[in-house]
């Protein structure tokens, strides 16, 4: 479905970030992104959403394809027309309007009232607790709330494909657990997910394949389960040999 093909990103016209990066997300799957501070997972992200020019970045060689489409250097609203959502780090949501504000907003690709509806229904029906804040300021939830809010606003697009920026940080172990068995249903109910995580046993125990980066480049990727069982990411991961 997504197919990233020898990417190279640029900051300022001269820090490259992103050194020949390729990597799939195949229709259906969860694919989990891990690496460590500055690898460049944010980065990919942006590149494939439109969102590096706010951040003075550049795609400067390699391709973005949303099903065999070439998206490369697309702009963000075209990206989320096209079935592309994402949840940025740290939950950005609109901390001073209401829940129900915040999910309309991310409606704003949707054609009629009626898929609007639709989609509202939908994440009430999966985030029951933002049912019941529907009309609290958002600035007011607590911070797995406002986690739920962020990926319920993107869901109101009605994405093909979500991408999740650390949707686990700083969260409680059961609200990670929680997030967790969202992001499981979420892709049961059909859209596919690129999840980039620190927590890599929590993205590893949904994914069923994953990559390593590495100061912009893939060292290791393959199966869920066999990363998992990887004794270089159990140690780096987990303090484990
Ligand atoms: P983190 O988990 O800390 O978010 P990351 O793997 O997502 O890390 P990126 O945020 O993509 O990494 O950053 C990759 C590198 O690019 C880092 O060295 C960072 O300092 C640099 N970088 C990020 N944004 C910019 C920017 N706007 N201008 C210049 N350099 C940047």
């Amino acid at each position: 479905m997504l197919s990233v093909s020898n990417l190279e990103v640029v900051y300022d016209d001269v820090v490259l970030v992103l050194r020949g990066l390729s990597l799939e997300v195949p229709s259906g799957s969860v694919v989990a992104l891990l690496g460590a501070n500055g690898a460049g997972k944010t980065t990919l992200l942006r590149a494939v959403t439109g969102l590096l020019v706010p951040h003075r970045g550049k795609i400067t060689k390699g391709t973005v394809r949303l099903d065999g489409e070439d998206i490369t250097g697309a702009d963000p609203a075209e990206v989320v027309r096209k079935g592309i959502a994402q949840v940025m780090e740290g939950r950005r949501i609109f901390a001073e309007i209401t829940v129900d504000e915040n999910l309309r907003a991310g409606a704003f690709t949707r054609g009629s009232r009626t898929e609007v509806r639709e989609s509202y229904a939908r994440v009430l029906d999966l985030f029951p607790v933002l049912a019941q804040r529907r009309k609290s300021i958002a600035g007011y939830l607590s911070g797995g709330e406002q986690q739920m809010l962020a990926i319920g606003r993107a869901l109101m697009a009605r994405p093909r494909l979500l991408l999740l920026d650390e949707p686990s940080l700083g969260l409680a172990p059961k609200l990670v657990e929680q997030v967790r068995d969202i992001i499981a249903t979420i892709n049961h109910q059909g859209t596919s997910v690129l999840l980039v995580e620190q927590n890599a046993v929590m993205a590893l125990s949904i994914a069923h394949s994953g990559y390593v980066l590495e100061t912009g480049k893939v060292v290791k990727d393959g199966r869920a389960a066999e990363l998992l069982a990887d004794s270089d990411i159990r140690e780096f991961y987990l303090g484990a040999g």
